[in-house]
């Protein structure tokens, strides 16, 4: 077998992509060798600091260049909601809904029994501490309208009995199995609107 020449490299590591197959996967390769030097390192020199300068927020669990992020740090921001999230993903589509004003609680995921994901994988106990801490007036349960998403909500709005906080569930107007990750801006809107107290 012959060594791989640099366009075979390149085309093998964008076939690991989402969504990128083998045509996509050349014809992104054959368009970067057309496209101006200038161009190509800077996508080179993108890369290659992604994942050495993006780091977690100490308090929010965000994808981030500082910690704490900048939305933990805006003091025009209502630090006294937390808005719970699956996922950095979906954190991006209720911030883009402009719904939304306070602070976050990122996850890294919803409770899955058949994946093995069980509470202590998640960032619950985190959450319960940001919560005993104080200043916190509601908590807003935004992890997906599926069957793992609302197991989630269920069990997080369980462990913040105790505590005085009110704990609140996004209404979906979107089909039950959907993602916030890819719910359009008025829908995340009209759900943060309509959210309700649980019980
Ligand atoms: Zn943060």
């Amino acid at each position: 077998m012959r060594a791989s020449s640099p366009i075979d490299r390149l085309v093998e590591s964008l076939k690991r992509l989402p969504g990128i197959g083998e045509k996509s996967a050349q014809r992104l390769t054959y368009h970067l060798l057309g496209a101006p030097d200038a161009h190509v390192a800077e996508l080179a020199s993108a890369l290659a600091r992604l994942k050495q300068d993006t780091a977690l927020c100490e308090r929010c669990f965000d994808l981030t260049d500082r910690s704490p992020c900048r939305i933990c740090q805006d003091p025009k921001r209502d630090a006294s909601l937390i808005c719970v999230v699956e996922e950095p993903a979906d954190l991006v589509s209720v911030e883009n809904s402009g719904s939304f004003r306070g602070h976050y609680h990122v996850l890294g995921g919803a409770l899955s029994p058949i994946d093995g994901v069980a509470a202590e994988d998640l960032r619950i106990a985190e959450l319960e501490q940001r919560v005993r801490q104080g200043g916190i007036r509601e908590v807003i349960l935004a992890t997906n309208p599926n069957a793992e998403g609302d197991a989630t909500a269920h069990y997080i709005a369980d462990r913040l009995r105790q505590l005085s906080v009110a704990v609140s569930r996004i209404a979906y107007g979107m089909p039950l199995g959907g993602d916030l990750e890819y719910a359009d801006h008025v829908t995340v809107g009209r759900s943060m609107e309509n959210r309700r107290k649980v019980d």
